[in-house]
């Protein structure tokens, strides 16, 4: 697959555990574009948050605490030999602790402190400012890149999305319950759709897609053919 000499931007929102992290990675492997993933940089602040107990034993954070604590939080991604990325937060390797079901339950109520969007939106524009991105997320085709020349929005069932979240969960060796994976789903969804800033929405220019019965092969398919057809526009 040839690169363009107009590298584009490739904004993929959806729900949580949608598959749309991998469908990101693969469809930016394939076309030669970076990939960044949005939701590692909202959970790299929520382990900071966790590690300075700047979250309080009900799940709601500190808000004057995080946001006094944004300036001292520096979010990096770093290659690794076999081509995926790791976050590093302020220098140290988190990309195993970011997974972890405690950052899961914690992430959204983080998320949704307008001043913590305010600087990762920054961050991931400066990011993207070079063009040749996929960047996948919940905002990335409404806030943070309006103008992408090309927007996916994925859906599954809750369902569908736990199972697929607890079988990567226990491959990870992770002790957890399909019934505690599911919970968190449908908890993420419910904060994350009803959020006073930047819900989670479908950008009116973005195409749906509903990969609850595609196989991975289908899916690269799927998305290499909106990619060529984006860029003959
Ligand atoms: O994509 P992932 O599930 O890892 O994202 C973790 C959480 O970060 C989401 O549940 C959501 O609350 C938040 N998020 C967000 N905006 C993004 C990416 C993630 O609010 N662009």
């Amino acid at each position: 697959m040839q690169t363009t000499a107009n590298p584009i931007i490739i904004a993929v929102d959806g729900y949580s555990s949608s598959g749309k992290s991998t469908m990101a990675r693969r469809l930016a492997s394939a076309i030669g574009y970076r990939y960044i993933d949005s939701g590692a940089m909202y959970r790299a602040v929520t382990l900071y948050a966790l590690d300075h107990e700047l979250i309080g034993a009900d799940g709601n954070p500190d808000i004057e605490g995080v946001v006094a604590a944004l300036p001292l939080i520096k979010i990096d991604f770093a290659v690794q030999p076999d081509g995926s990325q790791h976050t590093m937060l302020n220098g140290e390797d988190v990309e195993r602790e970011i997974r972890r079901l405690r950052v899961s339950n914690a992430v959204s109520p983080i998320a949704a402190i307008p001043q913590v969007r305010h600087a990762l939106v920054a961050m991931q524009q400066a990011l993207g400012a070079s063009r040749g991105i996929v960047m996948d997320g919940r905002d990335i085709g409404t806030v943070v890149f309006p103008d992408a020349e090309l927007k996916i929005f994925v859906d599954a069932s809750a369902e569908t999305r736990a199972q697929r979240r607890f079988k990567e969960m226990l491959e990870k060796g992770s002790q957890v319950s399909y019934e505690e994976v599911l919970a968190n789903v449908v908890h993420r969804d419910h904060i994350d759709t009803t959020r006073e800033e930047s819900p989670l929405r479908r950008a009116d220019d973005a195409i749906a897609l509903d990969n609850s019965s595609m196989t991975l092969e289908e899916q690269d398919a799927w998305l290499l053919e909106m990619y060529n057809k984006t860029i003959a526009r």
